[in-house]
């Protein structure tokens, strides 16, 4: 007998056992990835069917095993189902997919998503597994094994399934990845966010956007250990949980490249203002043959001293984070106008089209952000309207951009002080 029954999307579920994950808040989640995978099974299918091409015309063997677009198969893995909630959705409302498996290890839960796949109709595509998400992944390692996209959605971090999830997405295929564990991420615990992510996070006014750069730098430093990288395609925060989705790619002279999308963090305990220094750098090398060489460099940045220049006061050192682009604007875009002209397949709509519109207008050459209540609270002056600072800024001759993830963020790559005087006008 079900305890509740669930309508979400094209699914319709019930729980029989109160044990058994469900989490009603995380619809967002589930849509926005229904949106995200939507586009991207399509230009997988025809990256997949390129790259085939390619290799036949160099005389190659065709290992991808293609020659049509309809040929592609698209496997997804969920590692961590729950009710299956989430596979369902996916088997029922992105065309594309081929198979889809959902995994759990809690035995109970694995029940629940037998009986919800054949609820559902769903037999045909989604296929039932009950082992440890990681034990699964590395069985799926061999490149004709790995799965077109893996959806990792823990309870708190993530970070133990990511060394055998990175090695088993396709090239160019898509990891997507929750971490709920936001104390952690946004400076309570920094000893612990080091244990976990390998950065020490700081507890500062941009705390959300720092959590998610935590997280890409984590994925691509496992990535890295496989001669793999990372390309993000959008990085979300919201309600409790942050969420990213990253393509994967192999190649071992990409990877060298990734200490010039890390930095540091100096974050200034006087006056809450955030420097950040590259880890290394890259440019074109005029004395290899082949002109597509790069030479690596120690960045050309001055080295963030102790004491702040504007306040004197301490910086405290976090990171390393990924000072890199978060999103993909084109794809960003693409899936906007998916949402847009397909409201009635999303319960949440309207939050994407807001989260993403606001998404697609940041700036993707400046990491992280300033608030404005901080920025105002530090000097213990009355706040000055939004629209007036962002104006100033303009003036002043700098883009400024919100941050999706914090209503009252001024992104802009006006340094520092521009800003301090703008506020000594007011
Ligand atoms: N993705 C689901 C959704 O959208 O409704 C929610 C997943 S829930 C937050 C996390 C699930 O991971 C739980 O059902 C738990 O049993 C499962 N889990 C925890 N550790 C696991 C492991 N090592 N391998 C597989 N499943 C695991």
């Amino acid at each position: 007998k079900a305890i509740k029954t669930i309508k979400e999307g094209k699914a319709e579920i019930c729980l029989k056992i109160e044990k058994v994950f469900y989490n009603p808040v995380q619809e967002f989640n589930r849509d926005l990835s229904i949106a995200v995978l939507s586009i991207f099974t399509d230009d997988y299918k025809v990256e997949k069917l390129n790259r085939a091409e390619k290799k036949l015309s160099k005389g190659l063997n065709n290992t991808e095993g293609t020659n049509e677009v309809s040929e592609v198969p698209v496997t997804i893995l969920e590692a961590l189902s729950a009710t299956g909630l989430r596979s369902i959705r996916y088997a029922k409302e992105i065309p594309n997919i081929t198979k889809i498996v959902a995994n759990d290890l809690s035995e109970q839960a694995v029940q629940t998503i037998r009986e919800n796949v054949v609820f559902n109709n769903v037999q045909n595509i989604i296929e039932t597994s009950h082992d440890d998400a990681c034990m699964l992944m590395y069985k799926h390692k061999h490149p004709i094994k790995r799965f077109a996209a893996i959806d990792l959605d823990p309870y708190g971090c993530p970070s133990i399934f990511l060394d055998s999830a990175v090695q088993s997405v396709q090239d160019g295929g898509l990891l997507l990845v929750t971490a709920t564990d936001m104390a952690v991420l946004a400076g309570n615990s920094p000893e612990t966010c080091y244990c976990k992510y390998g950065a020490v996070s700081l507890k500062t006014k941009c705390c959300h956007e720092m959590a998610l750069r935590i997280l890409l730098q984590c994925i691509e430093q496992h990535a890295n250990r496989y001669s793999r990288y990372i390309v993000p395609l959008l990085s979300i925060s919201a309600d409790f949980y942050i969420r990213v989705f990253v393509k994967i790619y192999s190649g071992a002279f990409h990877c060298k490249k990734t200490t010039s999308k890390l930095s540091m963090v100096y974050h200034c305990v006087g006056c809450d203002n955030i420097t950040l220094h590259p880890l290394g750098g890259f440019k074109p090398n005029p004395t290899e043959k082949k002109p597509e060489q790069m030479k690596a460099y120690l960045p050309n940045v001055p080295p963030v001293g102790e004491f702040c220049v504007h306040c004197n006061q301490r910086h405290h050192l976090g990171g390393p984070i990924w000072s890199a682009p978060i999103h993909d604007e084109v794809f960003v875009s693409r899936v906007v106008s998916h949402v847009q002209d397909n409201p009635q397949l999303f319960g949440t709509a309207k939050r994407i089209e807001g989260v993403l519109s606001m998404v697609r207008e940041e700036l993707q050459e400046v990491p992280l952000y300033y608030t404005l209540d901080k920025l105002f609270g530090r000097v213990h002056l009355e706040t000055m309207p939004m629209l007036v600072m962002r104006s100033a800024i303009l003036n002043a001759g700098y883009k400024v951009s919100y941050s999706h993830a914090s209503k009252l963020s001024i992104k802009t790559a006006a340094p520092a002080q521009v800003i301090w005087d703008i506020i000594r006008t007011w």
